[in-house]
């Protein structure tokens, strides 16, 4: 299967090589990689401390560097070769390819569709929507309602140019996936004609190689320019491979041609997805981008009650189990789910021990530790919101002037690094480029504020919802 160039001796090293990554990919969809584009290869051959692979073109140089780089490299080094390095590149005789090479000119994408488009053989047309992503499962918060809000509306005119396209980010396990595809699952319902096709960036890319490795380049574009709603999810696997860019501004362009809704997710702004050609971003943030961020301690609330509710059937969980679960597990919405499953399990096995809260402490012991590596509140974060709140900037909060529009929103931000985070008094104070003298007197002067003024209390403990955290943190 492998050509063997001279610099290799058969059953050698190139061998040893394939082996050694075939360990190092234990997936089925890892494997499936592997021998789908290793025959890819056109060359190879380790010269001095490099091993060069060549390819048949540029996008493959991208793809293949992203899928096979580390573990060639790590099956190098495993071989006696500690400081090899793998490169791909363009082979020299990649022009006697049959590959064909991708169409820049966006022109053919406009012609009328025709019948004798040949199919292409064995490529999934959609993955298929999640049945429970729908916008009844979805529970809303301040978090996430306008991103809600506006792919409801998208959902009720898929293809109005003030929402075309749709670019939801946010952090992972936010509810992007599920929000997209509930718009699949609405628009479906209102027209079950309606094509509407979900797709991974990195299931778009394969396809796309496989069409150009074959030849179906445009059964390929034909394909997508079809659909009525493209959701394309987790864009931001695009970055940095703009061969890849070229093909995907041309179907999304057509697309947007055709007035056809193209819903995004990313874990990015458009604006911070690196590599990514301007005029691609440019063309993202003509719809409509919205975020969700990461849901408030009453969201998360809602969020595991509306769970108990969907798989606990009748299985009763004490609300103060479910306030310790909100209050602990901030990070994301996929946590949550996976503690309350815990929960459930437990309730299951063991029918006849009461569920307390020592119990539910025991079982999330770990994700919780977890939690507290990943979501550790920073005093940065803490400046932010506090600023942001205030319309008062950065370099206000640390510059010595003592007037009482920025004392007020200085000593809130101590006050809040206190409570909510794990630093020390010392620390914090090199935050704010104070003595830690200042940081204790600032959060006292606080603590006493909140407990006569009720206006200043609200203000805090809204400030603390906002950071994603349990306002009764504050009377610890
Ligand atoms: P992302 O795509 O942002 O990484 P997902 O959409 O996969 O996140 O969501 C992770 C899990 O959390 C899914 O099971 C999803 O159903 C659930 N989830 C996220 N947000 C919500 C929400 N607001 N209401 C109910 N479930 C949610
Ligand atoms: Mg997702």
């Amino acid at each position: 299967m492998f050509e063997v160039d001279s610099s290799i001796a058969p059953g050698g090293l190139w061998e040893q090589i394939v082996e050694l990554v075939k360990k190092q990919f234990t997936t089925e969809s890892d494997r499936s990689k592997m021998e789908r584009y290793f025959p890819l290869f056109m060359s190879h051959e380790l010269k001095g401390d490099t091993l060069n692979i060549g390819v048949a073109e540029a996008l493959q140089v991208e793809w293949f560097t992203t899928l096979f780089k580390d573990p060639l490299e790590s099956a190098l080094h495993a071989l006696g070769h500690p400081s090899a390095k793998v490169v791909f590149d363009i082979a020299e005789n990649a022009g006697a390819s049959a590959v064909q090479k991708p169409q820049p000119s966006p022109a053919h994408l406009l012609k009328p569709s025709s019948s004798s488009t040949p199919s292409l053989i064995g490529m999934p047309s959609t993955l298929p929507l999640t049945e429970n992503y729908t916008f009844q499962n979805f529970v809303v918060g301040p978090s996430n309602s306008f991103a809600h809000a506006t792919a409801m509306a998208v959902a009720n005119g898929p293809g109005r140019t003030s929402n075309n396209p749709l670019f939801i980010y946010g952090g992972t396990g936010l509810g992007k996936t599920h929000l997209m595809q509930s718009i699949g699952h609405y628009v479906l319902k209102n027209n079950p004609a309606a094509s509407v096709c979900y797709i991974t960036s990195e299931t778009f890319l394969n396809e796309y190689i496989n069409a150009l490795t074959n030849n179906a380049m445009p059964a390929f574009r034909e394909r997508y320019r079809k659909v009525d709603v493209l959701l394309l999810d987790d864009v931001q696997f695009i970055a940095d491979k703009r061969q890849f860019q070229e093909e995907f501004f041309n179907t999304f362009s057509s697309l947007m041609t055709y007035q056809k809704q193209v819903v995004m997710t990313s874990d990015v702004a458009p604006k911070d997805l690196k590599g990514c050609e301007e005029r691609l971003t440019g063309r993202f943030k003509q719809g409509m981008v919205v975020e969700i961020e990461a849901p408030s301690y009453e969201t998360r609330l809602a969020i595991l009650k509306f769970k108990v509710k969907m798989q606990s059937a009748g299985r009763v969980i004490p609300e103060e189990i479910l306030k310790y679960i909100a209050e602990n597990i901030r990070s994301h919405v996929r946590a949550l789910e996976g503690a309350i499953s815990r929960v459930i399990t437990f309730i299951d096995l063991n029918p006849n021990i009461p569920m307390t809260l020592e119990i539910v402490q025991h079982l999330l012991k770990d994700s919780i530790e977890q939690e507290k590596t990943i979501k550790d509140l920073t005093v940065e974060d803490i400046m932010k919101v506090v600023t942001e709140f205030y319309g008062v900037t950065l370099s206000d909060i640390l510059s010595p002037q003592r007037t009482q529009t920025l004392v007020t929103p200085r000593q809130v931000a101590m006050f809040l690094s206190v409570k909510l985070t794990t630093r020390s008094l010392v620390e914090i104070g090199r935050s704010f480029g104070k003595t830690h003298a200042t940081v204790y007197h600032g959060a006292q002067t606080i603590q006493k504020r909140i407990d006569v003024e009720s206006d200043l209390r609200k203000v805090i403990e809204n400030l603390t919802s906002q950071l994603g955290r349990n306002p009764s943190e504050l009377s610890k």
